[in-house]
């Protein structure tokens, strides 16, 4: 489960974020496109975008559910 105490510098803040346990895996940013990013420097992906439609929500979802590693949360408004 991924860890709002340790996100990666470069989420936009709200509630979906990448922890620093993210691989670059590329998973998420095939799947949610619109909200996730690459830091090429780092090697680690980031939210640059929080989902504002119901698609979006839907496509981070299932970015959450296919990250091999349990990067991503969405609890990081609470
Ligand atoms: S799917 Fe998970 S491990 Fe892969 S790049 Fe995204 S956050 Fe990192």
């Amino acid at each position: 489960m991924a860890d709002k105490t340790n996100k990666v510098p470069l989420n936009v803040p709200g509630k979906w974020y990448v922890d620093t346990s993210c691989i670059d895996c590329d998973v998420c940013r095939t799947t949610a496109p619109n909200n996730f990013k690459a830091n090429e420097d780092e090697g680690y992906s980031y939210v640059y975008k929080q989902p504002e439609t119901p698609e979006e929500e839907a496509q981070c979802q299932e970015a959450k559910a296919s990250c091999p590693v349990e990067a991503i949360g969405d609890d990081g408004d609470e």
